[in-house]
């Protein structure tokens, strides 16, 4: 996997990771967003093979026990996880694969590709936080506890991160992402 450069974006539930990767895929078409596997119902307007390939327990089971996968974890009552053929395909077409992941996954990557580049996601604040996964609109009062538990592990975790970035106004947070991703491009990591 030496060949590629590897980016885990982590970062707690509903700070905005999954807006910051759409805006940084339009601008860079040398990014590729590994799609992950999840047991998750899908939310509205969430497209097949596109957000997830959305699977049942048993398939994702399977995919595990035939290690087509990655990492993964178990996530709020579900399981996510990031197939080999996504970064196999990203590392291909010689871009640089993005993995969207939750913070045991990214402690896995870690383990498994310790050059991969990981970034912390923060909030601005924590009742931001949680105002922006409630404005979402699209998770149970249930989910959301559950969310914002984790949320607190994961937000304590990120100094294991190798930069940190807070998404308050999104412009500037996607200038500190560019920036740190050319960072990398020119000290050739
Ligand atoms: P995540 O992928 O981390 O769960 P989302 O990208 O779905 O988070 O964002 C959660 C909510 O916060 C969405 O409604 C999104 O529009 C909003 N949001 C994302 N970034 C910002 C920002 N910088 N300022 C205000 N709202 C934001
Ligand atoms: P959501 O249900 O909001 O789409 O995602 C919940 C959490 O799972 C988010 O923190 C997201 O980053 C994470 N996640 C998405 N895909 C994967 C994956 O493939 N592996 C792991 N470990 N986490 C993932």
């Amino acid at each position: 996997m030496k060949s590629g450069k590897l980016i885990v974006l982590t970062g707690p539930s509903g700070v905005g990771k999954g807006t910051l990767v759409r805006s940084l895929l339009n601008r860079h078409p040398k990014l590729y967003l590994s799609v992950s596997v999840t047991t998750r119902e899908p939310r509205e307007g969430e497209i097949e093979a596109q957000h997830y390939y959305f699977v049942s327990r048993s398939r994702f089971e399977q995919m595990v026990e035939a290690g087509d996968l990655a990492e993964w974890a178990q996530f709020a009552g579900n399981f996510y996880g990031t197939p080999y053929f996504g970064l196999k395909q990203g590392i291909g077409e010689g871009k640089w694969v993005i993995l969207e992941i939750e913070l045991e996954g990214a402690r896995q990557i870690r383990n498994n590709f310790p050059e991969a580049l990981r970034i912390f996601i923060l909030p601005p604040s924590w009742e931001e936080l949680e105002r922006r996964l409630r404005s979402r609109g699209q998770d149970s009062e249930t989910a959301i506890a559950r969310r914002l538990v984790r949320a607190k592990e994961e937000i304590e975790a990120a100094g294991e991160f190798d930069f940190q970035v807070v998404n308050d106004d999104l412009e500037v947070a996607l200038k500190k992402l560019e920036s740190i991703l050319n960072l990398v491009e020119l000290s050739g990591n």
